[in-house]
């Protein structure tokens, strides 16, 4: 049986990464969205297990120590990572496996997983990004301000991606997003 296809999926807050990834992953249930652990407190309708594993400080630098994550990083002052074990697992069981992360994580996965792919999504434009993060009412001004920041420094690194998808129609992002993974899973480098 032939490995999964690791996916790297990246793209600054608020610009629309789920609203593409969904339906892929409703129409392609052998793809599994793997689920990070992270220190940040959960917004309200997350729930613990489903959007993300909700964990202290303690328990997060713990799992990094053991080596049970694939990679990890800061982002706006809370720590994110993957889990190593599942995303292996499924991997080795020939299952795709998306990684939602964001841009120093990914560039972490591009030296340890060099044959996995690199999707960024970037928006119509900067500005287009502050209306949807400011729509979108989950974040303090403060928070807000911050994720604006770290928007522009991961918007600079999407040229290091092998793909990137303008989330100007979401209709064609989505189309984009399926043709991306498909072409990659038949490379040759796969067989
Ligand atoms: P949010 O707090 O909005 O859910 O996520 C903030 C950022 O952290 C997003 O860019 C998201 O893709 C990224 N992120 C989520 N899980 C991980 C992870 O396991 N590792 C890394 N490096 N970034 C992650």
């Amino acid at each position: 049986m032939s490995e999964g296809t690791l996916i790297v999926y990246s793209g600054p807050s608020g610009v629309g990464k789920g609203t593409i990834l969904r339906p892929y992953l409703e129409s392609h249930p052998e793809a599994v969205l793997s689920v990070s652990v992270t220190t940040r407190a959960p917004r309200p309708g997350e729930t613990d297990g489903v959007e993300y594993h909700f964990i202290t400080r303690e328990e997060f630098d713990r799992l990094a120590k053991s080596d049970g994550l694939l990679e990890h990083a800061e982002y706006s002052g809370n720590c994110y990572g993957t889990p190593r074990a599942a995303v292996e697992r499924h991997i080795a069981e020939g299952r795709d496996v998306v990684l939602e992360i964001e841009v120093q994580g990914a560039m972490k996965i591009r030296e340890s997983f060099p044959e996995a792919v690199f999707v960024f999504i970037l928006p119509p434009s900067y500005g287009t990004l502050h209306e949807r993060l400011a729509g979108r009412g989950t974040e303090t001004p403060e928070a807000m301000e911050a994720r604006l920041r770290t928007a522009r420094f991961e918007l600079s690194h999407a040229a290091e991606y092998d793909y990137v998808i303008v989330n100007d129609d979401v209709e064609k992002a989505r189309e984009q997003l399926g043709a991306i993974i498909t072409a990659a899973k038949c490379r040759t480098r796969n067989m």
